[in-house]
């Protein structure tokens, strides 16, 4: 059998690490090679989506989507894991927090009237701590917006009037949301930004990551970066998705399972039957908590339903990029989904996985619905279906956060499917929640002390948000549950953490 480590009951029946250990199958399922010429072995794949071996006698390389990427950002033929490329950079973002100290290193070393490279592929978008009174914070806000005026930069969500956002029309809200939704994540292109969850951007099949702001200093001189080429992970999500799971769900389940660690500077490739069932903001929620296991980055292959998304968003072309069937991968896991269970992550590690129903004792102070992995459009319409199913009110202050105001829009006009018409917001307030805040990072990072929903005490909240590390939402004794927004809604209307399965029959 197949190696498993495992923290929840059951979980080895469905999640395979698939390795060497395995030898002595056909060669038939002898399917791929990794770096370290580990033989790969299928236990669980559906054949469909099993790969072909070579029928040369010697074993082709390959490269994975993300090697693919780097050699033509680095205008090679081939590139290999682990090797150092100058990469050409399609898309830098940065934000109110890191924008300033990016702009500082950009001007110490390229000179005070320097110009940045493309002033079209630079996007500043502000959105951690916007609705706030704190000086520093506000101050943030207005270097971007300097910057912006002084470099002529095209994407610039701006926001003047914080007591009012949506007389602000250009600003957007949570980065990595606003990015997909304004056009700037495209198939086959390198996306990096100061915010370790860049990687959210993935889900296109592009290359994205995190960058410091050192490193953002010289792209914007430069428009490249020095970056090694990571080896690949993949993963294998085969079967129907339950209808009580989401990619939440999904991902917490690998993270448990490799740990916060164990995709140190890897990319993770998500493939397989479920993942090509994802809408595109379930894939964005896989890919946004790549980095929450170590990884460099997270991607999805574009297909009819990443075009479909893009149809309206970038006039821009684009080239997509593939994996070969030979692409050598580190390791490969495989998963099931239609044995998973609705989980979350219990204080204070993202990888601190456990089943939902068996946190059932948990008593909560607050619920938290809102951020780049937890506030989108379809997390709402989720949230919103389990309140739909019951007649009660939410038991603990519940706090709802969309991630950008196209989110907060749809709020209030986009209907919940079932519900004979009615909007999430309208479906919130029957249940009690707290209603919809401003567009932005919230509370999800913590940040200044009035800045909504921020945990000021010692509190236990479950959140849709994606880490739980001691102090992020605020007070450093607080306990942070991490979990889907079916997950989130149904512990709300309990006040205790509650598998969603309790109100959806
Ligand atoms: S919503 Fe949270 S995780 Fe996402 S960018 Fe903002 S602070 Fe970071």
């Amino acid at each position: 059998m197949a190696t498993s480590s495992l923290i929840s009951s059951g979980a080895s029946l469905f999640f395979n690490k698939i390795s060497q250990k395995d030898a002595g199958v056909s060669p038939a399922q002898v399917i791929t090679t990794s770096i370290q010429q580990k033989k790969i072995l299928s236990v669980m794949a559906p054949q469909t989506s099993e790969r072909k071996p070579s029928t040369t006698g010697s074993v082709k390389t390959g490269m994975t989507m993300t090697e693919k990427i780097f050699a033509r950002a680095s205008e090679k033929s081939k590139v290999s894991p682990g090797e150092n490329v100058w990469v050409n950079v399609d898309v830098l973002m940065t934000h109110d927090v890191c924008g300033p100290g990016a702009i500082g290193v950009f001007k110490k070393e390229f000179g005070d009237n320097a110009k940045v490279w493309d002033s079209e592929k630079v996007v500043l978008i502000p959105d951690h701590y916007i609705f706030t009174s704190d000086e520093r914070a506000n101050r943030n806000v207005d270097i971007l917006r300097d910057f912006a005026n002084e470099q002529n930069i095209k994407y610039f969500y701006d926001i003047t009037d914080r007591g009012n956002f949506k007389a602000n029309p250009d600003y957007k809200g949570v980065c990595h949301i606003a990015l997909a939704q304004e056009g700037h994540c495209r198939p086959g292109e390198v996306l990096v930004g100061t915010d370790s969850h860049t990687c959210t951007a993935g889900a296109f099949g592009q290359f994205a990551t995190g960058i410091g702001n050192t490193d953002a200093g010289f792209a914007l001189g430069t428009g490249k970066l020095l970056l090694k080429v990571p080896p690949t992970l993949r993963f294998v999500l085969d079967g129907e998705m339950p209808d009580y799971l989401l990619a939440k769900d999904l991902i917490l389940q690998i993270i448990g399972e490799i740990s916060v660690s164990g995709a140190t500077y890897k990319a993770m490739e998500f493939v397989g039957s479920t993942v090509e069932s994802l809408s595109m903001e379930e894939r964005m929620t896989l890919c946004n908590m790549v980095v929450e296991a170590g990884g460099k980055n997270g991607i999805i292959q574009a297909d009819a339903t990443t075009f479909k998304y893009l149809e309206d968003k970038t006039s821009v072309p684009f080239e997509p990029v593939y994996s070969d069937t030979q692409a050598r991968y580190v390791a490969e896991y495989r998963i099931d989904v239609t044995k998973l269970e609705p989980l979350v992550a219990k204080p204070h590690s993202p990888d601190n996985r456990g089943l939902a129903r068996e946190c059932k004792d948990v008593k909560l102070d607050r619920v938290y619905i809102g951020s780049c992995t937890g506030g989108k459009t379809e997390d709402f319409l989720a949230a919103a279906k389990v309140l739909l199913a019951s007649d009660d009110k939410v038991k603990v202050p519940t706090f709802i956060v969309p991630a950008t105001q196209k989110v907060w829009m749809d709020l209030y006009t986009v209907p919940v499917p079932g519900s004979g018409g009615k909007t999430c917001s309208q479906i919130f307030e029957r249940a009690g929640c707290e209603p919809p805040n401003s567009p932005s990072c919230g509370a999800c990072v913590g940040g200044p002390l009035d800045i909504y929903a921020r945990m000021n005490e010692p509190q236990v909240c479950l959140s849709t948000t994606n880490r739980n590390f001691p102090g992020r939402m605020g007070n450093k004794e607080g306990q942070i549950y991490l979990a889907s927004p079916y997950t989130a809604a149904a512990s709300a209307l309990t006040g205790l953490v509650t598998d969603p399965r309790e109100f959806m029959h």
